[in-house]
Formats: structure tokens, sequence, C-alpha cells
């Protein structure tokens, strides 16, 4: 009697999507081979670190991987690293990889994140002109960190924050420039722009808004609208972009990010998506969105294994991020997105620490609660609750810091 073939999953992109994903597949039941196909040199490592510890502090990539080595082994898991899978042809479900090996896939998950947006200015792509998302970036970088040294960052999201924060923990004399006419504009309120560019401003970074750099000269001196600034350094933080074109080129339906469903499946049922690369619909807020947080690549990894292993539970995740800058953990529940009101407890203006309920009527959408875990838990259980109709919460209350956190959970 012939032995039945044993089945394979393939994943592409061995970072927190795609590593979580293989391990939730055997978990979850998968007794076939799973093939873990990654660009990068390295086994799977946390990324939130690269522009905070990684970058500032002594750790090497040893100390940021996700899991060990063994966990991989063990699980009978087969890493292929440093190869870059270059076409995929659904029909004969097979994969080609750089360098010409070609692999055949009964299930195949997408994992390939996202990439830095490019700088589209003279200049961006001189020596010491950098981008920041891979291990390998910040190697490059922190061998050029030197204190007394001046780093320009183009774009004052929360990546260029924290990499400005990191830098001048270590000396550098750090500028951020930000296009628009506040940093973090594009994803949170006034009000916490405003606190970030307090803390740095005491922390000695000097922010500028409402200047675009326009060109990097061969000394690095940054022309933008706003003046000139002279750099030994420049990281250019302004977004990324998803990694979708392995998805479009086999014909998968794309927009933002790879189209997927509830259970993480794209176009094709033997292909599914997870992580930043991927074009949601959360139900929670009923919207389609793309996610860029370490909570939904693995949330989305677990998805599609339990689908993949005929056990679906539908993706049904509330969103939730955190960045670290200097003395300030912040973390946000939640997308605030369409908010009409804000209730601030604690007091943004002095200190190191508040937090900033968002709401939509007397729909509780988000939190940003800096150094306050307290209410960023309470508001993590109260959104739900909230969007649902199940819950009705007196602002005035939430407010006034006498009355305690617990209360609102009865
Ligand atoms: C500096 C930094 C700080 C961050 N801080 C936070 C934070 O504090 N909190 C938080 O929640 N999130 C944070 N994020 C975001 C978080 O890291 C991402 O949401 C997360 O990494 C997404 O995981 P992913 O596996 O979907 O994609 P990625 O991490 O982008 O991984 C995709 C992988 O696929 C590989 N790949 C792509 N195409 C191919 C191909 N064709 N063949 C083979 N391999 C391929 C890539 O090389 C990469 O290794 C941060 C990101 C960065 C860069």
């Amino acid at each position: 009697m012939t032995k039945p073939k044993t089945k394979t999953s393939i994943i592409i992109g061995a970072s927190h999507a795609g590593g979580q994903a293989a391990i939730s597949l055997r978990q979850s039941g998968w007794e076939g081979d799973i093939i873990l196909v990654g660009e990068e040199s390295y086994a799977p490592y946390h990324r939130p670190p690269l522009s905070k510890d990684f970058l500032s502090g002594g750790k090497d990539i040893g100390d940021i991987l996700i899991r060990p080595l063994e966990t991989y082994e063990t699980a009978v898991i087969l890493c292929v690293r440093g190869k870059c899978v270059d076409t995929i042809h659904p029909k004969d479900r097979l994969v080609f990889l750089d360098g010409g090996d070609t692999l055949q896939y009964d299930k195949l998950i997408l994992a390939t994140g996202a990439r830095p947006r490019e700088l589209p200015i003279p200049g961006a792509d001189l020596p010491n002109v950098f981008y920041l998302r891979s291990a390998d970036d910040v190697l490059k970088i922190k061998a050029e960190v030197q204190a007394g040294k001046k780093a320009v960052i183009i774009g004052g999201g929360y990546i260029g924050l924290e990499t400005a924060a990191s830098l001048t923990k270590q000396g550098m004399k750090t500028t951020v420039l930000e296009m628009e006419d506040r940093i973090l504009q594009r994803v949170t309120a006034p009000v916490m722009s405003d606190f970030y560019k307090r803390i740095h401003t005491e922390e000695g970074v000097n922010i500028v808004e409402n200047c675009a750099a326009t060109e990097i000269q061969e000394d690095l001196k940054v022309i933008t609208t706003n003046g000139e600034f002279n750099a030994d350094m420049v990281i250019v933080g302004i977004g990324v972009i998803p990694n979708i074109e392995l998805a479009q080129d086999c014909g998968l339906e794309v927009g933002n990010g790879i189209v997927i469903d509830e259970n993480c499946r794209t176009s094709d049922p033997h292909i599914y998506a997870i992580g930043d690369v991927t074009w949601h619909h959360n139900p929670i807020y009923d919207t389609h969105l793309r996610l860029e947080s370490v909570p939904n690549a693995t949330d989305q990894a677990k998805t599609a294994a339990l689908a993949i292993c005929d056990n679906p539970k539908p993706y049904n995740a509330l969103p939730w991020f955190w960045s670290d800058q200097f003395d300030l953990k912040l973390q946000i529940a939640g997308l605030s997105g369409g908010y009409d009101d804000i209730v601030l407890r604690g007091n943004p203006d002095e200190g190191r620490s508040f937090a900033a309920f968002y709401f939509k009527g007397d729909k509780l959408l988000a939190v940003d609660a800096v150094n306050r875990p307290q209410e960023y838990m309470v508001g993590k259980r109260l959104i739900p609750l909230s969007l649902a109709g199940n819950k009705s919460i007196d602002k005035k209350a939430l407010a006034d810091e006498a009355v305690p956190l617990k209360t609102f959970l009865k």
C-alpha cells in the first residue's frame, strides 16, 4: 500500500505573523510539513525593540528573537532563511524562490509585511541616510551613532519619535522634521501631539513642524521648506507600504493590502494572508483597515492556522498598540478615528502621565494611556461593551480622578 502524500503548508515571511503562524499551525493540529521562508537571515525577531532598546542598548539579535531556534526544531518546522520568494503559481500551487528552488504547497500563507516608504527627494540615497525596518537597518545606524554628532529624523510618527528618544539618550543632537503642522498627526489627537512635543523638547530634541525635506546635499545638509539642517546621519521614517506585489502578480485581490475574509483567506481558497500586509474587516468597528501592529500579526496568524486546520474561529480582535519614548509607556487600545469628544484623566500639560478617552457620541472608541496602565486596561475592557451598546459611561465621572476606575466596570 502506498503511503498517502504528506501535505505541506508554506509560509512566506518569517517575522511576527509568519513565525506565529508556523507554531500555531502545529499547535492547531497540522500534521503535514511546515516550511517557513524568510528573506532575512535571522529567525523571527521582535521588531518593536529596533527603535527602542536594540537601538539604544547593548542588545544583540540573540536577545530579541521571538522564540529560541529549538522551538521551531521541536515543532518540526523547516526554516528557510535568507531566501526570497519571487513568484507564486496558484494554479499548480508552486512557489519559486530566488536561486531557482521550487516548492509545492497545499496551503500557503502570505506574511510579507511592509517596507519603508522611500523619500522621493534628491540625496535620499546618499550614504548615512537610513531607513529603520529591520535588524540589519539598525546595525548600520548603530555603527554611526556617536555622542555629540547630529541626527536629523525625517518624519514625526511613532517610529521617528522613538528613534529620536533612543539617539538623544545616547547623546546625539537630534532634530525631528515633520511636514504636517503637528507630529503624530496621522495617528492621534492634538492633545497627544502637544504632549509628546513638550516631552521631546524638555529632553533636548528639536521638533520642527510644517517642515518638508526637499533635498539632502552631499554633506548631509537637509534642505527643507522651513530652514536648513546639518546632519551627520539622516533617518527617514515616513511610513510603510505593504508588500503586496507577490499577491498582486499571481492574481489575488489586493487594495491597500491583500484582501482577506474573517478567516484570513484571500480570494484564492488555498492562500491566506496575515499581519501588516492585509486589508481586513474589523467587526468591532465594522470597518476595513490595514493595521501595523504586533498583536494584529499574531492574532491573524492564529486565525489562519485554525481555519487551515478546519477549526475556524473568525478574527474579532480589538486593535492595540504601544510606544516607548524616554520614560513614557504609551498604550493604545481601539481606533480613535471619527471621535467627536475627548475625556482626559490627568493633566497632559504637566508631568508625564495621563489618559485620553475618545468618544463618538456616547460610544467609547479608544484610549491613549501614557504611564497609566490601569486606564488602559479599563478602557480596553470598556470599548467593546460601549460600542456594542452594552455599557453607558459617565464622562464627567471618568474625568474625575477621585472616582475609582473600577467603578466603570460595574
Ligand atoms: C522600528 C519599529 C518599531 C515598531 N514598534 C511597534 C510597537 O511598539 N508595537 C507594535 O505593536 N508594533 C510595532 N511595530 C510594528 C510591528 O513591528 C509590525 O506590525 C509587525 O512587525 C508586523 O509583522 P508582520 O510579520 O506582518 O510583518 P513584518 O514584520 O514586516 O515581516 C515581514 C517579513 O516578510 C519578509 N518578506 C517579505 N517579502 C518576502 C518574500 N517575497 N520572500 C520572503 N520573505 C519576504 C520580510 O523580509 C520580513 O521579514 C514596529 C515596527 C518597527 C519597524
